[in-house]
């Protein structure tokens, strides 16, 4: 008998699993349990329309657009673990006591662990290094979901926690650096700006050597355009991408890759749509 799989994707915002949802939506397909940890509520997001929300209520806000995101794919199990949105690199926000960056890192880390040993996910997936596009909240989530990775098997580590359990893989999941790379150029011949002006392109998302899954969801396209739209606050009609024509938009949101970074190693010649091969 195969034992029962589940699949915990960790985040530092609402709308940050938007890279993973089709993958996640197959899983709920497939009968597995899915869930969304999500570090903070995005307090301090854009609001793409001042009827949606003030500056006050947007975390509110954000935990039900994160909750409808969420169901439109079949998730119903979503995990906060109530820091505050550190805001952008630089921003006045990064040196507020309650943002995620500011938590001491046994803290944050224990909080995952708890969220690890009561849902039992047999997959972790979390951004890689680069955060995706380097916000200071992404690699915080990448540094503390791999150090719980390691530490939720461990009887010695965080006790009052729960009882350990140790998932068997942990994935980073991120665009690839050569499609950031076309990205970034199509906006530039657009005359676009770029949302990764302010980054090393050699520096961001998976390298394609790392990349060792591609899932194909060409199906999911229009589930996953619905789940995006339900984060209705961060829905700019001038955001970079919302400027891709129709087929390119298509193609781009296709394609899910994933880097196998820790736990049980791949068996020879799996599947590179497969991440739980071998289990
Ligand atoms: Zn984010």
């Amino acid at each position: 008998m195969v034992p029962e799989r589940a699949v915990l994707a960790c985040y530092a915002h609402p709308d940050d699993e938007q890279g993973v949802t089709g993958f996640l939506h197959r899983c709920v397909q497939q009968g597995m349990r899915v869930g969304i940890l999500c570090a903070t509520r995005g307090e301090v997001g854009e609001i793409a329309d001042p009827a949606l929300a003030t500056p006050e209520t947007l975390g509110a806000v954000r935990e039900q657009e994160l909750r409808r995101a969420a169901a439109v794919i079949g998730v119903q199990d979503v995990f906060f673990l109530d820091y505050r949105d550190s805001g952008m690199a630089g921003s006045p926000e990064n040196a507020d006591p309650r943002a995620f960056i500011n938590a001491p890192p046994d803290e944050a880390i224990g909080r995952i662990v708890a969220i690890i040993r009561a849902f039992k996910p047999t997959l972790l997936i979390t951004f890689d290094e680069s955060g995706g596009y380097g916000h200071p909240d992404h690699l915080a989530i990448c540094r503390w979901t791999t150090e719980a990775f390691h530490a939720a098997g461990d009887p010695s580590r965080y006790p009052q926690a729960g009882a350990p359990f140790a998932p068997a893989r942990l994935y980073y999941a991120s665009i690839s650096r050569a499609v950031i790379k076309q990205l970034a150029e199509f906006l530039a011949q657009q005359g676009i700006p770029s949302p990764f002006r302010n980054v090393d392109p050699d520096q961001m998302g998976l390298a394609e050597e790392r990349i060792t899954h591609t899932v194909y969801v060409p199906e999911y396209v229009d589930l996953k355009r619905r789940s995006l739209e339900e984060h209705r606050t961060q829905l700019s009609p001038n955001a970079p991408l919302s400027a891709l024509p129709e087929e390119l938009w298509r193609a781009f949101r296709s394609v899910e890759r994933y880097a196998l970074v820790a736990g049980v190693p791949l068996p020879v010649g799996a599947p590179e749509d497969d991440l739980f091969a071998g289990l």
